[in-house]
């Protein structure tokens, strides 16, 4: 009988052979796909890859890891494959039915979090998102802020759900309500309460945009969280005239934008009548996030009824 040789792989040789192959095809941050794509196989963490550096894999693991491989040579993202992604030192579980967090959306969190810090650490700081997507912002904001209460809402059910599992997971779910909520819908919905801060990393991508977007993001990420089919600016323009509305007196709106859209959003603010509007840069120097305080005439919903 003629025995088959099959080859055994080491820890080393698998992660050399799959990073080469990887680098040819053109893909982007080999190393750290394939750690983090061969450590979720293996079920150990990345560290201990470069400690069994010589461990030969069984059968099994191997076709655990050729089966991850094969969904990311498809351009799948690895934090779906792996099915969690970190936002500021947080491990959050992601699917497709949400955004996988940006880190440059960990600026957006950190202005909050420089608004936060000027409070009395007794008083209550109550914030609404708009747009939970995985829960990342409501999760980051009522782990570091300490007095913060959250409401965070999405018209995902899906997404809600994920966020919510994250919250638990966290450890912050008493301190987070994830409501249901569509911002599109008629405003008295999203009366809740007056909040002090309205933060938003909204679907901000143009619809001509969202074409020349990669593969990854096209095909795998939820559409409707990164584009509002239009031009791009329909949910801030949105949240503008909703946050006069959700917010007291003189309450601070944290967008999100996209590169080259902080002035307009910007103009956007100063003709509704906030004050004190700014944009800050994230750390590719990109203007990420535009600050506005909301005009002190706060409107009332006047319900018809
Ligand atoms: N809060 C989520 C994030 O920042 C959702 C964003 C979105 O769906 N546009 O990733």
């Amino acid at each position: 009988m003629i025995q088959q040789k099959v080859r055994v792989w080491t820890v080393r040789e698998l992660m050399k052979f799959a990073i080469d192959h990887l680098e040819k095809l053109g893909f982007e941050e080999t190393r750290l796909t394939v750690e983090l794509l061969l450590s979720h196989a293996l079920g150990c963490q990345r560290i201990q890859l470069y400690t069994s550096f010589d461990k030969p894999l069984t059968k099994e693991e191997l076709a655990r890891f050729r089966s991850l491989y094969e969904r990311r040579l498809v351009h799948e993202p690895v934090q779906y494959i792996v099915g969690s992604s970190n936002f500021m030192g947080l491990q959050l579980r992601v699917d497709p039915a949400a955004l996988i967090p940006r880190p440059e959306t960990e600026t957006l969190v950190e202005q909050v979090m420089l608004l936060c810090k000027e409070s009395e650490e007794n008083e209550e700081i109550s914030i609404i998102e708009l747009g939970s997507g995985s829960g990342n912002i409501a999760i980051a904001l009522a782990k570091f802020v300490k007095n913060a209460a959250v409401v965070s809402v999405d018209n995902s059910p899906d997404a809600i759900e994920l966020a919510r599992e994250n919250a638990v997971s966290c450890k912050v779910d008493s301190r987070i309500d994830f409501r249901l909520i569509d911002m599109f819908e008629p405003v008295d919905q999203l009366l809740l309460k007056r909040f002090d801060i309205l933060v938003s990393n909204p679907p901000y991508i143009s619809k001509e945009d969202w074409e020349g977007l990669s593969t990854e993001v096209k095909r795998y990420e939820p559409r409707s969280a990164l584009t509002d089919f239009k031009d791009g600016y329909e949910c801030h323009q949105r949240i503008i005239e909703l946050a006069p509305y959700l917010l007291r007196n003189n309450g601070a709106v944290f967008v999100e934008v996209g590169y080259g859209q902080s002035k307009e959003v910007g103009t956007m603010m100063r003709k509704s009548g906030f004050s004190d509007v700014y944009s800050v840069p994230d750390l590719q120097g990109v203007q990420r996030v535009v600050k506005g305080t909301c005009p002190s005439n706060v409107r009332s919903f006047v319900n018809n009824n």
